[in-house]
């Protein structure tokens, strides 16, 4: 029998079930409530708010003025609340853990991993909310001195996904509070409950009420299009599927909100001939089957070049069959569920449509009825660029295989695709890694690497995968404007 999610909790005050508005808990006006269901036992966890334009509004007016005053304190004020944000996050790491297990279904090692990533965001934009400069211009005309400084660019709203319910969340919000900015988020139906046990995490480390508000609901598009319309907001930065990011920088366009944009990839991981095998494998599993291979980052299309290919794919075989699909709370998985059954068939559906034409499937490859949306670790084989798997994000566990002649082969493959996230690259041969670095159209290359990710360095991709960056120095530029202020008749 699996115990409630409540009582697997230290502190089960953490298990929100109302959204937060303005400081407050709140009900949906209209009292409705959906659920949030653990997908690896299919049981309801919780039952939370579900709201809608009208409250999203309330909380982008509230948003608004309380930036007001949040905006003039000194960085160093900003600083020190969030660092006790920070620092309850850290103190809270296991059941904000469990939390986002029993929503999500990963590991319960890999939520914990997640927590210290997501609060890693918070402490360095803490810092670097501190480290915000200007320009003093050399003028053209000898009456005339010029400056710039930055300012916070307004009420910012964040619509985030389900794969990292927590840190794609503390990256968007920690440099806009860093910086003087207030923000309206809506956190991914599937996984609201990490985004709600933040929020209260804030309340404790007395961030003032209005700066940061959790829209629950399931009506995405009637959220969505508040906080894409509504005047008072000044950006939206968004993580999630290029179709729906295409769809609201077009609703952003109305009123020229700036736009930051965390979109869909389709990573290649290039594995020559000359890499070191011991290197691949734990990278290739950390780039295909953490989260089950549902990150942005994922390595989506493998290609190995031919005088390893045999050897890479028994390896690949016998690290897989050691995988153990199942529930966090087991002790014994390495394994968790995809987020939903319609994910479970989309899978499915893309490994049958690679069979079909032609594919060769090594393991994996089938539904089972049990209980959980659970698909198995797959290996497919001998595929090639024309097949329809090429173009596709498969969001699952599922190894995607090329085999590759030379280096230009394996450049242009990894460059035909609208996307350019992140892409990989295993080679001995340091010539070879620069060559290959610079010539992939990727906003992230990892050579020898698959853990790629941390606060102190820029996160984002080229292409149809996005623009801005997040974390690292560069993480502030999306919350900032450039005020250019000149002073003139310096000579009278
Ligand atoms: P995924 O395939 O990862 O679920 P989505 O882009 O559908 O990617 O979802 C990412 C986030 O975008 C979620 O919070 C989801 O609710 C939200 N979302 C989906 N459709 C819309 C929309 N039309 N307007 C606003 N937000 C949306």
């Amino acid at each position: 029998m699996t115990i409630p999610l409540i009582d697997q909790l230290a502190d089960a005050s953490l298990l929100k079930e109302q959204a937060y508005i303005g400081g407050r808990w709140v009900d949906a006006q209209s009292n409705n409530t959906f659920d949030v269901v653990d997908p690896a036992t299919q049981k309801i966890i919780a039952r939370v708010a579900d709201l809608g334009a009208a409250e999203t509004a309330q909380a982008i007016e509230l948003a608004d003025t309380a930036m007001r005053e949040w905006r003039a304190k000194a960085p160093k004020q900003r600083s020190d609340i969030l660092e006790r944000w920070y620092q309850l996050i850290v103190d809270n790491t296991e059941d904000l853990a469990i939390i986002m297990s029993a929503e999500q279904g990963k590991m319960l090692a890999e939520s914990r991993g997640e927590i210290a990533y997501s609060a890693s965001f918070i402490k360095w934009f803490a810092e670097e909310g501190k480290r915000v400069y200007g320009d003093v211009i050399s003028s053209a005309q000898t009456d005339r001195r010029g400056i710039t400084i930055k300012q916070a660019i307004g009420v910012v709203a964040a619509i985030t996904p389900w794969n990292f319910p927590s840190a794609m969340i503390t990256r968007k919000v920690a440099p806009a509070l860093a910086v003087g900015c207030a923000v309206v988020l809506k956190p991914a139906a599937e996984t609201p409950l990490s985004a709600l046990a933040l929020a209260e995490l804030a309340h404790r480390a007395e961030l003032p009420a209005g700066l940061l508000n959790i829209i629950t609901g399931v009506d995405a598009v009637a959220i969505g299009g508040e906080l894409t319309s509504n005047k008072r907001v000044k950006k939206l930065t968004f993580t999630g599927s290029t179709p729906v990011g295409k769809l609201l920088m077009a609703q952003c366009a109305n009123t020229v909100k700036r736009t930051s944009m965390e979109l869909g990839g389709n990573a290649p991981i290039v594995i020559f001939d000359d890499a070191d095998l011991d290197l691949v494998m734990p990278g290739i599993i950390n780039a295909k089957f953490r989260n089950s291979g549902q990150t942005c980052i994922s390595a989506n299309r493998i290609l190995v070049q031919k005088g390893i290919y045999d050897t890479f794919i028994a390896r690949l075989q016998d690290a897989a069959s050691t995988f153990n699909f199942g529930t966090y709370s087991d002790g014994n998985s390495t394994h968790g569920p995809l987020i939903t059954q319609t994910a479970v068939d989309n899978v499915d559906a893309k490994v049958q449509h690679a069979v079909a034409q032609g594919a060769n499937l090594v393991c994996g490859g089938e539904k089972n009825d049990s209980t959980g949306y659970f698909y198995p670790a797959t290996i497919l084989t001998d595929l090639t660029r024309e097949m329809a798997i090429f173009n596709e994000e498969i969001f699952g566990p599922v190894a995607a295989i090329y085999p590759f002649d030379t280096e230009q082969q394996a450049i242009d493959m990894s460059n035909d695709t609208p996307f350019g996230l992140a892409a990989y690259v295993y080679t001995e041969s340091m010539r070879r890694s620069w060559r290959v670095a610079e010539a992939l159209e990727y906003g992230m290359v990892g050579v020898n690497e698959t853990a790629i990710s941390a606060e102190t360095v820029p996160f984002g991709g080229v292409k149809e995968s996005g623009q801005g960056r997040e974390g690292s120095k560069y993480g502030l530029d999306d919350y900032l404007e450039i005020k250019y202020i000149c002073f003139g008749s310096m000579d009278k």
